[in-house]
């Protein structure tokens, strides 16, 4: 299969919503990363999304409405807290995990008895939604288990051949996936997977928000994931990512005492002056951390990197979705001086 390069122009995402409509997969950018859509209640569509990935049948994929108002048609018994949080939240980059109707088939949710729902903020996908007419599933439009794409190239790298097209929209403005959550009750949450939404965001809205464990720790044998794609390896480039939590002087002593063949390190900007091995920077802050890290990790790869070492970032706000992405690219692989 030809995969096809298409602008944001009116007619070509006309065309793009075509090609949905018609059961195909198309790379879309959002405010989050590039997502892979297709039409959510067509099974066979939706099939080819996960061999085109490579993902594991098990690990459910995001629904995608242009409104909130639309949740109502696939999801049931929605909480008076889900209103809440979509008048605050939505649109944007939150996913909240919903009781699914059978509008919804089991192949798009893994097999699970509920669906994420979010709403987009970008002017490309929530055009397309709207000009297709359908709830869009849209996992990260990567290879499973590499990092995710924040640009149309990185797309047409890893599904040129596998897909019907990819939409240019230009650089992902966030850099990480939406944060996921599941309603506890009414007023409480609980973060499956971090993302831009901040634990101190979703405290305006609700008394009570759960990190899940998971976030931040490895699943042990027989444990039972809340959200399945915390199971897996993740995030990963070919090379070796190793997390160094430390200050810049220790960073450096360290990676000088390790240092091989093909070692990198990614650190943060402002680390630069006199740093003495080969290195890449990614942010100054959590935002700019956000936006970098999945480009950084790629372009490693570009260069031929074998070992990365990395300064670990904040997991503080939104950091704590950096910190999430990088210590599972990292295999929870941590050094702490
Ligand atoms: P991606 O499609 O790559 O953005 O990953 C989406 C992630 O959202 C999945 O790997 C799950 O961890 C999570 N997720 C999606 N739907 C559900 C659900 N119904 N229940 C729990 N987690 C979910
Ligand atoms: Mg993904």
């Amino acid at each position: 299969m030809e995969t096809i390069l298409l602008n944001d122009s009116n007619s070509q995402l006309e065309k793009a919503a075509e090609f949905i409509k018609n059961g195909e997969i198309v790379g879309i950018p959002t405010e989050t990363v590039y997502g892979l859509g297709a039409d959510a209640s067509n099974e066979d569509a939706v099939k080819r999304i996960f061999e085109a990935k490579g993902r594991p049948t098990d690990n459910p994929l995001i629904v995608h409405l242009s409104d909130f108002s639309y949740a109502k048609e696939y999801t049931k018994n929605i909480p008076e807290l889900a209103y809440r949080l979509a008048d605050r939240f939505c649109p944007g980059p939150l996913t909240m995990v919903l009781p699914k109707n059978e509008k919804i088939p089991m192949v798009t949710s893994g097999g699970l008895d509920t669906v994420g729902i979010r709403v987009p903020s970008h002017p490309v996908m929530k055009k397309i939604i709207e000009l297709s007419g359908c709830p869009i599933a849209a996992p990260s439009a990567n290879t499973s288990g590499y990092p995710s794409p924040t640009s149309a190239e990185h797309v047409m790298r890893d599904m040129s051949g596998k897909i019907a097209a990819v939409v240019d929209g230009g650089q992902s403005e966030f850099g990480v996936e939406s944060t996921v959550i599941a309603i506890e009750n009414e007023n409480s949450v609980r973060i499956l997977r971090p993302g831009y939404i901040t634990r101190e965001m979703l405290l305006e809205v609700c008394g009570e928000v759960i990190i899940d464990h998971a976030i931040l720790h490895e699943l042990e044998a027989g444990q039972k994931a809340s959200s399945p794609g915390m199971k897996y390896k993740h995030y990963s480039p070919k090379a070796d990512i190793i997390m160094v939590e430390s200050s810049i002087d220790d960073f450096i002593s360290y990676v000088g005492g390790n240092i091989s063949e093909g070692t990198y390190c990614l650190i943060f900007d402002g680390d630069e002056k006199n740093f003495p091995y080969k290195f890449l920077t990614y942010g100054r802050d959590s935002v700019q951390q956000a936006h970098w890290i999945f480009q950084r990790l790629r372009e490693l790869d570009d260069i031929g990197a074998k070992k990365v070492y990395v300064r670990a970032p904040s997991a503080e706000g939104v950091g704590l979705a950096v910190y999430n992405r990088l210590i599972r690219a990292a295999g929870f692989e941590v050094i702490r001086i």
